[in-house]
């Protein structure tokens, strides 16, 4: 029988670097080729280091169906199922196939730009639509064909719910329990004076809701876009589109795995 293949990506830091090291040497005595390249023949993929590798492993990698599983070494590691002290017990737990497959949405943007041309992005925490250069961003939001408001502010995140943790929650958005499908649009820094008026608390839409986003001419022609912290500048944006993108994201949970276990112990 051909022995299953896992790829194993890492921060490469010293301590992600030694773990790779140690695990790549277990998974061969259990019968496993680690691989050196990643491929889609890979069953799965190991993420060493905190969230930012995972992040920077499905960007990469671009969005691959195959599960992951994250060690993390010494950050917060939202994302990341074990330490590095247990590399025994994730495999055996592994090839009994004792766990669960945890589904994570992804949300999508796809942006008109005046000349007619269209440019795509995918993120699996957030999308986030602000100004360069630090200056104010006026965006008008419609929710399934009819306009809401006028945004004036630092700009907008989209969270899905496994971003809802991250930079949605330093803003002061809310922690969605990722069996819930829905979109959360917070605002950054919104401005609320006789000029300017916005929301100022996130914004609940159901998975099936379209939210239409249009930069107000002409100075905020030119914006960034960043996607789970990646930064891409666009100008001339016509109209940006989110929504949830058809993609999921497999992490593989153990037995002991509980949202709001982890929630408690990574944030009080
Ligand atoms: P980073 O600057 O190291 O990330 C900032 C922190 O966010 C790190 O502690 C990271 O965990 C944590 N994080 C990432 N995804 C998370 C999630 N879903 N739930 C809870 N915490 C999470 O950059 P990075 O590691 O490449 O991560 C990119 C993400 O950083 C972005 O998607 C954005 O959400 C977040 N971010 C947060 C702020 C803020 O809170 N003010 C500002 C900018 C960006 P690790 O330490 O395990 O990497
Ligand atoms: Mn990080």
């Amino acid at each position: 029988m051909e022995s299953g293949k896992i790829f194993i990506h890492t921060n490469g830091t010293e301590v992600s670097t030694k773990t790779k090291e140690l695990l790549s040497q277990k998974l061969e005595q259990n019968g496993y080729s680690v691989i050196g390249s990643f491929s889609q023949e890979a069953e799965l993929i190991v993420c060493i280091g905190g969230d930012g590798a995972f992040l920077e492993a499905i960007h990469l990698f671009e969005f691959p169906h195959i599960p992951f599983i994250g060690i993390n070494t010494g950050h917060l590691g939202f994302f990341q199922e074990i330490s590095p002290d247990q590399l025994d017990d994730f495999i055996f737990n592994y090839k009994m196939g004792k766990y669960r497959l945890q589904p994570l949405a992804t949300v999508k943007a796809s942006i008109l730009l005046k000349d007619g041309s269209t440019v795509n992005y995918k993120s699996l925490n957030e999308i986030i639509i602000k100004a360069t250069d630090s200056r104010c961003i006026h965006l008008n939001i419609s929710i399934d064909s009819g306009f809401i408001e006028r945004f004036s502010g630092d700009g907008l995140l989209i969270a899905t719910p496994a971003g809802s943790t991250a930079y949605n929650y330093a803003l002061g958005g809310s922690i969605v329990d990722p069996r819930i499908k829905l979109l959360q649009v917070t605002p950054m820094a919104p401005m609320n004076t006789t000029a300017y008026r916005s929301f100022t608390s996130s914004l609940l839409l159901p998975s099936d809701l379209s939210l239409e986003i249009k930069p107000e001419e002409p100075e905020t022609s030119r914006l960034v876009i960043a996607c789970d912290g990646l930064e891409y500048g666009l100008s001339k944006v016509e109209n940006i589109s989110i929504g949830f993108s058809g993609t999921v994201v497999n992490l593989l949970r153990f037995e002991s795995y509980d949202f709001w276990s982890k929630v408690k112990s990574k944030f009080l």
